[in-house]
């Protein structure tokens, strides 16, 4: 057990930060500290990429299905060191990774990180959280003024790269109507959405 790496289903997560480029009403973050068979997720300091690597390597099980980058934050803040430990995984194994991401990639590195993805990574989850740029705003409060478009962009990108492309939500704040309205940005976009329920 380890607060870099934890076991939640069959997969095994890894913790790269408490920084986060939202701050989301319905974050897990206000209300546990753990998840999974997890230690206290909250960091004293970033892991290096060899401390991550290091705790993936001693918490990987015989029935691990795949390796999740997910925080207790936003991973891509780090994203060169999310992408030194997707080269590490790939040289080492050929379990499936996925990023669980709220999607600000590309505005935190200032660059398109999808192409850096290709072949490294198997899924991308990507938080829509709402169905339009005010909606997001005002349950998300991103430090960045057009985060939305931003998320919409990042999730296209990414499917010229990367195999599995997904948009969740959480079922609040969210009306059914928005819901319903989420359902449609994914159907446009040719994304899958994935409802999740309030934990
Ligand atoms: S993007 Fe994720 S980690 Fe960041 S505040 Fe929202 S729910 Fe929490």
């Amino acid at each position: 057990m380890s607060n870099l790496a934890y076991h939640f289903g069959k997969g095994l997560y890894l913790n790269v930060t408490n920084r986060c480029t939202n701050a989301c009403s319905f974050c897990i973050r206000n209300g546990h500290d753990t998840v999974g068979d997890s230690d206290v997720l909250w960091l004293t300091s970033e892991p290096t990429a060899d401390e991550l690597w290091n705790a993936l390597l001693q918490e990987l099980l015989p029935e691990t299905e795949e390796i999740v980058f997910c925080g207790y934050g936003e991973p891509l803040m780090r994203y060169d060191v999310v992408l030194e430990l997707c080269r590490r995984i790939r040289a080492h194994c050929t379990l499936p990774i996925r990023i669980n991401t709220n999607g600000h990639g590309d505005l935190i590195s200032g660059q398109s990180l999808a192409p850096q993805l290709r072949g490294l990574v198997d899924v991308v989850s990507i938080s829509l959280n709402a169905p339009n740029a005010a909606r997001y705003d005002e349950i998300c409060a991103p430090v960045y003024s057009n985060a939305f478009d931003a998320v919409l962009a990042f999730a296209v990108s990414c499917k010229e790269f990367v195999p599995t492309v997904c948009f969740s939500v959480v079922d609040q704040p969210l009306t059914q109507d928005e819901i319903a309205a989420c359902q449609e940005v994914s159907d446009r976009l040719g994304i899958p959405l994935r409802v999740r329920a309030f934990e």
